[in-house]
């Protein structure tokens, strides 16, 4: 006869505050925790960030458990372990990591100490298989009753379904034939249906309690705007949807975070920045104020966020494009905490895309430097980006969840992103004159041996601002000045955009004398097969309405 539910809930609800100095589960961490102390086996599938480890830390700590002693938690990531032991040992709880066999006399001497009080021991898969002396400590403890259970964490790594299989999590197969009554915890933030099934059946999972969060925000409503006018648009969009709410506008520098926030108090609206060059103490204060509603909006780098708990943030915009999929998530996922209504919205421009190649290619702040493959790793990363900002068809919901292995059943978005709200219907234009026109302006430049801007090419194509392109040497003489006339500044940007992405025009950087990054179009790899055989070029979107 084990203990009631009743005395698990009442240490289960002191230690969280006494250990963890928390106040409140987040859902299904509870549910999750007792199910673990009653012996059961158990699956959490949680996203990222909401609250996995507490999962099987809490119930480590208690006493009143149908097991007692040692909860070994195997993980893939070392450095993860490596964190949580430090934390953990700060707060008073005994938790070792099996780094090196060396360590075996030392934990086991602390696991043995005679007043076997709870503990956790951290291991990776590989040194679980390989280590005699670790699996000779695991049955010690198995003949003496000390084994509590086994957390698996990143459970998905046992699965070849998924891209993050590890050999060495097969292993943990055998974990229910070697110890028959020891209960185990498996937890992911990454598992289709099939995934689950081959977790749960490696695992020889059995008396399951299964706890599967969705991924999906349903009160979060999520927008791709194209990048054209931005800021009238931000301000447009605060004013007349969010006059007194709370919001962030995400960029992907520093810089763009001064200009951003300088720009909105021009126009009237009061934000404030915030990035990694602020100094501690003005960062504090504007969190608090923050918070406080002393200000309402705050332009910020990814910097902004973490552990940022503000209840009612009712909209988070991208002013420039995410670095990748569980970032958007986790950025847009800041905003209607409190379960109303909130709006995330994208500005997409593939120009952020060579942005984000650049920065990638030249972090200088890391300690340890990307090798060629950790490069190519986060390009493809913000690919999948532009990929979802790409896809004006598939509802957003089933293409952000689709990342986190969740099938998504299009009907429950009810509206709730620009994709599923009917009434802006989708236009494909013939833009094939803005193409072959561009090429033309770009390669004439070139051959005068200067250099155009975006900005200046939109003019140049659509003859506006002709003065200052005067300015500039007498620009409008050149073949192609204001042969676009008849198309509007969006849908020429989009087109130029679009070319940029199709590789027909390029994006240079290139720093100024004041420091800055100027970025140049040039031909891209496909321009001259473009013009030779002579295609259509096309885009589709939703026009703006009419003003
Ligand atoms: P995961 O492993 O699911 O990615 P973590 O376990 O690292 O997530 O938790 C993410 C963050 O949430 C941590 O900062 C953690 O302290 C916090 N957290 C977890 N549970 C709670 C809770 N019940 N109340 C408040 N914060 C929590
Ligand atoms: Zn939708």
């Amino acid at each position: 006869i084990g203990h009631s539910q009743g005395a698990y809930m009442k240490e289960v609800r002191r230690q969280l505050g006494a250990v963890f100095g928390l106040k409140d589960f987040r859902p299904n961490q509870l549910e999750a925790i007792s199910a673990t102390l009653e012996g059961r086996d158990v699956f959490v599938l949680m996203p990222t960030g909401g609250g996995k480890s507490l999962c099987y830390q809490l119930p480590a700590v208690c006493t009143t458990g149908k097991t007692c002693g040692v909860t070994v938690v195997v993980s893939p990531l070392t450095a993860l372990m490596e964190d949580q032991v430090s934390a953990l040992t700060s707060k008073g709880v005994d938790a070792f990591f099996w780094s090196a066999d060396s360590l075996q006399h030392e934990v086991s001497a602390k696991l043995f100490s005679g007043d076997q009080r709870p503990a956790l021991l951290y291991v990776t898969p590989e040194k679980l298989r390989a280590s005699s002396s670790c699996r000779g400590l695991l049955n010690k403890l198995y003949r003496q009753q000390q084994l509590a259970r086994f957390a698996i964490d990143e459970a998905h790594c046992i699965s070849t379904w998924g891209q993050d299989f590890r050999s060495a999590y097969q292993g943990l197969g055998q974990l229910r034939q070697d110890y028959p009554n020891v209960p185990i915890i498996a937890l992911t933030a990454t598992a289709n249906e099939r995934t689950r099934e081959d977790i749960v059946d490696q695992l020889q999972l059995r008396n399951l309690a299964f706890f599967n969060q969705s991924f999906n925000r349903p009160n979060l409503k999520y927008y791709i705007k194209n990048k054209t006018k931005v800021l009238d648009d931000i301000v447009d969009f605060i004013q007349k949807k969010h006059a007194n709410s709370s919001g962030v506008i995400y960029c992907l520098s520093r810089k763009s975070c001064e200009q951003v926030a300088g720009q909105l108090g021009k126009r009237g609206l009061r934000a404030d920045f915030f990035h990694a060059g602020l100094s501690k103490e003005v960062k504090n204060r504007l969190l608090e104020d923050w918070k406080a509603d002393k200000f309402r909006i705050i332009v910020a780098t990814i910097a902004f966020g973490m552990g940022i708990d503000k209840p009612d943030v009712r909209f988070v915009i991208h002013h420039d494009l995410p670095k990748c999929m569980s970032g958007y998530y986790q950025e847009t996922g800041r905003a209607g905490r409190d379960g109303k209504p909130a709006d995330c919205v994208l500005y997409y421009s593939f120009k952020d895309f060579k942005t984000i190649c650049w920065m990638i290619e030249n972090d200088k702040e890391r300690d340890d430097p990307l090798t060629p493959e950790g490069i190519e790793r986060q390009k493809d990363a913000a690919r999948e980006v532009v990929k979802y900002c790409c896809n004006i068809s598939e509802c957003r919901r089933v293409q952000v969840l689709r990342h986190f292995g969740q099938d998504f059943d299009q009907r429950d978005c009810q509206g709730g992103c620009d994709n599923c709200l009917d009434g802006r219907q989708l236009v494909k234009e013939d833009v094939t004159i803005v193409a072959i026109n561009s090429i033309d302006i770009v390669q004439g430049v070139s051959d005068a041996g200067s250099n155009i801007t975006v900005a200046l090419l939109t003019q140049y194509l659509r003859g506006t601002n002709a003065s200052k392109l005067r300015e500039r040497g007498g620009l409008e003489d050149m073949i192609g000045f204001g042969t676009c006339k008849g198309f509007s500044k969006e849908l020429v940007e989009l087109s130029i955009d679009q070319l940029l992405a199709r590789d027909i025009l390029n994006c240079r950087r290139e720093r100024q004398q004041s420091g800055y990054f100027t970025e140049y179009v040039e031909l891209g790899q496909f321009a001259s097969s473009f013009k030779k055989n002579r295609e259509r070029f096309e885009v589709e979107w939703r026009p703006p309405p009419p003003k």
